[in-house]
């Protein structure tokens, strides 16, 4: 599979039928797994063994689709998690314990920012953010001594900002520690961040990915890159022995290819239990069927419709990075050619009040707060994610309370432009 482009990675990597095998992945509906001997189950215990023995660690469901992403993102191991969440504290947290400390972009996820700012904090994890835009010497100078980890979004969700993947990463292994990248906008037909340096990649399948909003999920990919050994001291918990599995090391026993989703999976997995379903699983699988065809039309109606707000009198900024002009737009265009995602934001004349009459007029965009699938949806923040928020607070955050969120869908970009059209002509009114 590793010869054929992405295209044909999307469609078929992951899951290879044997004869008579069902052509489709098989969803093993099954808690458990059954076995002859209790040496045979012993053996799995001990991770003497590969097998399956309990779904709330592993299921073969959820390996197919994730060798699929995996081989996507050009990884050497691959898990999926229940949701995004769950994926980007698993991968923090497998290297972090309490007194650890993270770097990060500022310009991240509501929820992951969340995450390691409030509830990691209480597990005595710290952090420093930094802006994806800072100069080396300043993303430098945000480094400790008990620096684990640096995190940071390909193309940020909501601020759409554009992740400089070999600056980060460059830092990131001047001082010994792994760049963790969360890749959920472009997804790896847009862009491969292991690629560019990266050595964990993370993802919301929530998006672009499932594409139909219809599932959660989360996946975690190891380039195999990181040597966890040459930094034996910094990562305990994969260099020296694990007591809950009869003192194995993992960097030593699954090497640096494996130990990073061994670990993962066998602590993790088996004291939080966030598993994805394996009807997830399979949903996802079919997304990721069609991502390679769908990603270049959510590019394409993203595109389209920016350059169309850019025109619109009541429109004041549009922030899209392939959009010629864009702060970010050199970047996206090296780390991503092809296009970047189909999300959008812009800011209308008239603040909350044109907002919302402007999203009340239209008809094929819906309000959600959801991004990234199929249908076209948009969100005021002022009037909802960020409600408690005042005026002033909002344009310090950089959220004006006019500025509307837009994820342009895979309906017809003559239909979408018509509808904001119309949209806009209501306000006018
Ligand atoms: C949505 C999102 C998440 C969280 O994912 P869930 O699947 O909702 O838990 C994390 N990172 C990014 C970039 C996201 O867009």
């Amino acid at each position: 599979m590793s010869d054929y482009t992405i295209n044909t990675k999307c469609v078929q990597a992951g899951y290879t039928p044997g004869n008579g095998e069902p052509r489709q992945i098989p969803i093993i509906q099954s808690t458990t797994f059954k076995y002859a001997t209790s040496e045979d189950m012993g053996k799995l215990f001990d991770l003497e063994a590969e097998g399956y023995f309990y779904t709330r660690l592993q299921n073969p469901t959820n390996d197919y689709v994730a060798a699929k992403i995996c081989a996507l993102e050009g990884g050497s191991a691959a898990m999926l998690t229940s949701s995004g969440q769950a994926a980007n504290f698993f991968a923090l947290f497998n290297i972090c314990e309490c007194g650890s400390h993270i770097v990060a972009s500022s310009s991240i996820y509501g929820g992951t920012f969340n995450l390691i700012s409030v509830t990691m904090a209480k597990m005595g994890v710290t952090v420093t953010f930094v802006d994806p835009d800072c100069s080396e010497e300043e993303l430098n100078a945000a480094f400790k001594e008990n620096t684990r980890a640096v995190f940071g979004e390909t193309i940020a969700n909501p601020a759409l900002t554009v992740l400089d993947i070999e600056k980060f990463a460059k830092a990131a292994h001047a001082h010994g520690v792994p760049l963790i990248v969360d890749n959920t906008f472009p997804t790896p037909v847009n862009c491969r961040p292991i690629e560019w340096g990266a050595d964990i990649v993370t993802h919301s399948t929530t998006k672009y990915m499932d594409g139909h909003g219809a599932a959660v999920g989360g996946a975690i990919i190891d380039s195999g890159n990181f040597d966890w050994m040459a930094h034996a001291e910094k990562f305990p918990g994969l260099c020296t022995p694990d007591d809950s599995y009869h003192g194995i090391v993992y960097a030593e026993k699954f090497g640096q290819a494996g130990a990073f989703i061994t670990k993962c999976t066998s602590q993790l997995m088996r004291d939080f239990g966030c598993i994805q379903s394996p009807q997830h699983a399979f949903i996802l699988n079919l997304g990721l069927e069609s991502l390679h065809v769908r990603m270049p039309r959510h590019c394409e109606n993203g595109l389209a419709v920016a350059e169309f707000l850019q025109a619109q009198p009541e429109v004041v900024a549009v922030n899209y990075p392939h959009l010629p002009g864009n702060k970010f737009y050199d970047t996206a265009m090296k780390y991503m050619p092809n296009g970047g995602c189909g999300v959008i934001s812009f800011e209308l004349k008239g603040g909350r009040a044109a907002a919302e009459a402007f999203m009340k007029a239209l008809k094929l965009a819906a309000i959600e707060t959801h991004v990234a699938d199929a249908r076209t949806c948009c969100l005021n923040p002022a009037t909802s994610t960020h409600r408690q928020m005042t005026e002033e607070q909002l344009n310090a955050a950089g959220i004006p309370a006019g500025m509307v969120r837009l994820s342009c869908g895979l309906e017809d970009k003559l239909d979408l432009i018509a509808d904001l059209k119309q949209a806009l002509e209501a306000v006018r009114a």
